[in-house]
């Protein structure tokens, strides 16, 4: 499908659903509800559907109250999906990834559309956007948005909404996938009237003492192997239980492994139920993406990665100690 079609289509006010991935981000969140936003004002009938539900420091973007959770709101999801003249797919790339709700857009009549910034897409799509280079979904909503000439359609709130994307993704504008594009595009996102402040009180003061704790705790355990510049942070069932851990409550902790200068690589395993979900990050052209391809089932950004494994947390670990000692020797 050519974007003139696609284009034409949006300006019918068409039906449209815009889907985002499981476990929600700011990002994933941010570019739907800001797309949302804007296609609502051209008089689109649009339904924000998200696999799973998202964590509460997100629940202030505009459009939030009407965003509907697979699991809670399935009945009004499956009408919504199939008569859908516009499937937008935000911030994943690939159907497998969201389980029922995949096969549903699978089997809808729909154009399917792809905005997003992973690596390896999968094919799916009547219209995709996908580059690997752009910091976060919400900056390719920006030029997504452009490009259909509704750039004056951009109002505070739906500003608010992108910029809490990229804020997020970028890591407050630091990871080097942040551009003068990305900056220029926050600064006109500021001109609509977006308060980039409260974006991130929202997002970042949003801490409890018990989250804190867990932070804590996670980073007295965190175990760090200097001489393979890598960094081993875990959550246990038992942890989950004592800290009363919530959604969002381990989001960024991650980070904090990377942050000692000499640590190339950080992973934090955490318990969930019969598995165990894994979180990567990287510097520099050290690629967790493809590491959890091979080793983990998983994949995402080069710097930036996840993966899950069926074994124990204990044997999750040693098998990802054994895989780093055995790439270094
Ligand atoms: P996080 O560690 O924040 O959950 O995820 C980091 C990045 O890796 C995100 O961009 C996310 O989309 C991707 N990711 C996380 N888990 C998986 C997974 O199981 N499979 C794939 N393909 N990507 C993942
Ligand atoms: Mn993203």
């Amino acid at each position: 499908m050519e974007f003139q079609e696609l284009q034409s289509i949006l300006n019918k006010k068409a039906k449209v659903v815009i889907v985002t991935h499981k476990n929600p981000d700011g990002d994933a969140m941010g570019s739907s509800l800001g797309l949302a936003g804007i296609l609502k004002k051209k008089g689109c009938d649009v339904a924000v559907v998200a696999p799973t539900e998202y964590p509460a420091f997100l629940n202030w973007i505009k459009g939030n109250k009407e965003v509907l959770v697979w699991g809670r709101n399935n009945k009004l999801i499956k009408k919504f999906i199939q008569e859908a003249d516009v499937l937008f797919c935000l911030d994943f790339n690939a159907l497998h990834r969201i389980d029922e709700v995949g096969e549903l857009i699978s089997e809808s009549n729909g154009k399917k559309v792809m905005i997003d910034h992973h690596q390896q897409p999968d094919d799916f799509v009547d219209y995709m956007m996908s580059d690997t280079s752009a910091s976060s979904t919400a900056e390719m909503v920006y030029e997504f948005i452009e490009k259909l000439g509704d750039k004056n359609l951009i109002d505070g709130g739906i500003g608010e909404a992108l910029y809490c994307g990229i804020m997020t993704d970028t890591g407050s504008f630091r990871f080097p996938s942040t551009t003068s594009k990305t900056h220029a595009i926050v600064g006109k996102i500021i001109e609509k009237g977006a308060d980039h402040s409260m974006v991130h009180r929202r997002i970042y003061d949003s801490n409890t003492q018990r989250r804190l704790k867990l932070l804590g705790y996670c980073l007295m355990n965190m175990e760090v192997l200097d001489r393979y510049k890598v960094a081993i942070i875990k959550i246990s069932k038992e942890d989950h239980k004592n800290y009363n851990i919530q959604k969002g409550d381990t989001e960024g902790i991650v980070n904090y492994g990377l942050s000692m200068s000499h640590i190339q690589c950080s992973a934090f395993f955490r318990e969930d139920g019969d598995i165990v979900k894994i979180s990567f990050r990287s510097k520099d052209d050290y690629d967790v993406n493809e590491f959890a391809r091979k080793y983990f089932n998983g994949g995402g950004h080069i710097n930036a990665a996840g993966g899950m494994s069926n074994d124990s947390l204990e044997i999750t670990i040693d098998k990802f100690k054994k895989i780093i000692v055995s790439q270094n020797d």
